[in-house]
């Protein structure tokens, strides 16, 4: 059975220029007082491991007002990855690991999708319409990359240059949730473990994982790592020839701190004993 490539949210979408002269060149989407795109933690730590959270928060720009959504609509999986930045940031403690995370919704702009794609800015998230993603004018759509997908990708590169200037070894690991009930169905596995093109560090992960018989953790489903539909490992892990894995865990499991806390020692434990066992093969 093919594998679907439908990433849960933003199947259709894409900003149409258009707007008006309000919406004119020097057109800011952040406010001065409003929090920076990234958030970052632990550059100085000591581990191999760099974990990045794309889809980290739901918290859209003021300018933005609530992009026409009802407020369920911005707490659910469509505006972020419940419980994805709680559990990285157990995980990149427990390693002593740099995190670096999105401060803003996807619903702004998609940073785990090339820009140039039409879903990067949805105006459908699953089968939900997002108003005020509609008809954007070009400098509305313009703001959203420079000062949400840019400073993020460019504080990636910029970290993962500075590690190989400084000759450390880095393993990237992208930190997801996914919805538990996608378009009516039931997801039945825990977790997933995806990638595209290099399996190398993935399948090790996978196997630590499913050392714990009572959990299932899918192969590269309910979808896969794609140039079409992912940005983050294509760009920073596989055009660098970093070990890489993507990791998605269901988001029903991550809503309290015990959830939290259980994924994140299982996590940074499959991660660790991986590790181990990239290094004693590519040593
Ligand atoms: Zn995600």
């Amino acid at each position: 059975m093919p594998k679907s490539i439908d990433r849960d949210v933003n199947a259709i979408g894409g900003g149409v220029a258009g707007g008006d002269a309000a919406r004119g060149a020097d057109y800011q989407l952040l406010g001065a007082d409003e929090p920076p795109a990234v958030l970052e933690s632990g550059r100085q730590g000591q581990s191999n491991f760099v974990i990045v959270v794309d889809h980290a928060s739901r918290r859209i720009p003021a300018r933005l007002g609530d992009l026409g959504l009802p407020d369920p609509e911005l707490q659910r999986h469509i505006a972020w990855d419940i419980g994805a930045l709680a559990v990285a940031r157990r995980v990149a403690a427990e390693l002593d690991a740099a995190l670096v995370a999105q401060n803003y919704s996807r619903l702004v702009i998609d940073c785990n999708r090339d820009p140039g794609v039409a879903s990067s800015i949805p105006t459908i998230g699953e089968s939900i319409a997002i108003p005020g993603n509609v008809a954007l004018s070009e400098q509305e759509i313009v703001a959203r990359r420079r000062e949400i997908f840019d400073p993020y990708h460019a504080h990636i590169r910029a970290l993962l240059d500075q590690r190989l200037a400084a000759n450390r070894r880095t393993i990237l690991v992208a930190q997801h949730s996914m919805t538990n009930i996608f378009r009516g169905v039931r997801r039945d596995m825990h977790a997933a473990v995806l990638y595209n093109r290099d399996r190398r560090f993935a399948g090790l992960v996978l196997d630590m994982l499913r050392r714990e018989g009572n959990l299932h953790i899918a192969d590269n489903e309910p979808y896969f790592v794609s140039d079409a539909t992912d940005y983050t490992i294509p760009r920073h892990g596989e055009a660098r020839g970093l070990p890489h894995v993507e990791i998605e865990i269901r988001q029903d499991l991550l809503l309290d701190d015990a959830g939290q806390s259980e994924w994140a020692g299982r996590i940074a434990a499959a991660l660790r004993s991986a590790e181990r066992a990239f290094m004693g093969v590519s040593a």
